[in-house]
């Protein structure tokens, strides 16, 4: 592991300096963490200091850090060929592709991109093109959820539901529209959690028909929401929303950028519910995080609308980077170390002990809801039990912070709307062992504990 401590100050005067970060104040009072080395479930900043890394980084390392057989891929890979655009074709990427139809269980043709954001991107163009060359042409408007993230750019930031993401940067794309998340806590008083889960469902179908079905391209969503506070539906509600785009023409596009590649237990998110997209989008996982790469997979029938369609024939959509050779090589190489030591299984097996556990909290005055979907969990925080009132911002922060120093990284969902960002949530990598469910479980407890008596 490279030493970086003589230097560090100097690290830190050039961070301050030089580099611009995501997410972050520019003039933050406390200076990022600089992480220099991770090994499994852990990492190691400038300090010397080891934390768990109970986010895998931003939702990604899910074969955990420091996998010498994932660079290995990548190495080779660059010395035989680093780079040709799919414009043509290379080896991995042919590989790839199959593999990845593979996982899906079901006949799709795979776009590659760098990012969760370029992945939806796609996702709408295709959606739209096909429409057209389909003979409906006013297909465009996309329909998503509030409180849902699908990305960045400005299309998947247009479709994403968080409206404070979004000011000092409108207008983006037009054409988005919004429905209500199945939030089931905060569902309205005297409804059962099935009525609030098929009402949201029929406000898609709402939209679509005051919309004009014929003017409606898609509906994308992620099986449950999750930057967005871990927003889990029931299965009524996936159902319907599936029969009505169905029924009404509408493409289903699911983004598995977060819930894919094993995090929910099954191979992607949507095997939970039986889902059939007509869409699906990928990042993060399929790489663990350890290469940019991204996939659009696109169900076989609708691909084939664009190998026929005599004006086009294609999808005109240029990408230098998507499907970097080297990305594809390690992506492989990502999914048969997420076969061979069975993670998918062993995450389903990681969230039921990470949700029983957690359940111990369920009396704490803090804690109004406690969520699952696979090894993804959040933690609702309320100042009031009985009246629901969100926990502020600080005692958040507070939580956060206290893990932190106790060698804990535990993430927040990303609303950045006041009220709705008092999720805590946790999302560790798949190979996380016993001991580090030992720890992270005992760590958070006692902080949540500590609450109770004032003591950090
Ligand atoms: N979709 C979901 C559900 C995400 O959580 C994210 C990023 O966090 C994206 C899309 C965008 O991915 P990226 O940041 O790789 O562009």
């Amino acid at each position: 592991m490279p030493d970086f401590s003589p230097e560090r100050d100097e690290l830190l005067d050039k961070d301050k300096k030089y580099l611009w970060h995501s997410m972050a104040p520019c003039n933050a009072a406390i200076p990022p963490m600089v992480v220099t080395a991770g090994a499994g479930s852990w990492i190691t900043d400038i300090d010397g200091n080891r934390y768990l890394d109970a986010m895998s980084g931003l939702w990604c390392v899910n074969a955990g850090y420091g996998r010498k057989e994932l660079a290995e891929a990548a190495y080779e890979q660059l010395l035989a060929l680093p780079y040709y655009p799919l414009s043509q074709s290379h080896v991995p990427g042919i590989q790839l592709a199959e593999k990845l139809s593979e996982w899906l269980e079901d006949d799709y043709v795979i776009f590659f991109s760098n990012s969760g954001s370029e992945a939806n991107e796609a996702a709408f163009k295709i959606a739209r093109q096909y429409h057209q060359q389909n003979g409906d042409p006013g297909r465009h408007k996309i329909i998503s959820r509030y409180r849902a993230y699908h990305g960045g750019s400005t299309g998947a930031l247009a479709a994403t539901g968080q409206a404070q993401r979004k000011f000092k940067y409108e207008s983006l794309g037009g054409g988005f529209l919004h429905v209500r998340p199945p939030d089931s806590y905060r569902r309205p008083d005297g409804m059962t959690e099935e009525q609030f889960n098929l009402l949201c469902a029929q406000e898609i179908e709402e939209t679509i028909v005051w919309e004009a079905a014929e003017s409606i391209a898609a509906v994308i969503m992620e099986p449950v929401i999750t930057g967005g506070g871990m927003l889990v539906p029931q299965q009524c509600y996936v159902d319907r929303v599936q029969e009505i785009c169905k029924r009404h023409g509408v493409l289903l596009i699911v983004d598995e950028v977060i819930c894919g590649f094993g995090r929910s237990g099954r191979k992607f998110g949507h095997h939970n519910f039986g889902l059939k997209p007509d869409i699906v989008t990928m990042a993060k996982g399929l790489t663990s995080g350890y290469l940019p790469l991204s996939a659009t997979a696109v169900r076989r029938t609708i691909y084939e609308r664009f190998a026929s369609d005599g004006e086009y024939g294609h999808f005109r959509h240029v990408n230098t980077f998507g499907g970097n050779p080297a990305a594809c090589a390690l992506a492989l190489k990502n999914l048969e170390i997420l076969e061979q030591e069975g993670l998918v299984d062993r995450a389903r097996e990681l969230g039921a002990r990470l949700e029983s556990e957690m359940r111990g909290l369920r009396a704490h005055p803090l804690v109004g809801d406690i969520r699952s979907f696979g090894f993804l969990l959040g933690i609702e925080l309320v100042a009031d039990k009985a009246t629901k009132q969100p926990a502020s911002a600080e005692t958040v922060k507070g939580i956060i912070g206290q893990c932190k120093s106790r060698g804990l990284i535990i993430g927040r969902n990303g609303d950045t709307v006041a009220g709705y960002n008092n999720v805590l949530t946790f999302c560790p990598p798949l190979s996380s062992t016993d001991e580090d469910m030992n720890f992270l479980c005992a760590t958070f407890t006692d902080v949540m504990n500590n609450q109770l008596k004032g003591t950090p």
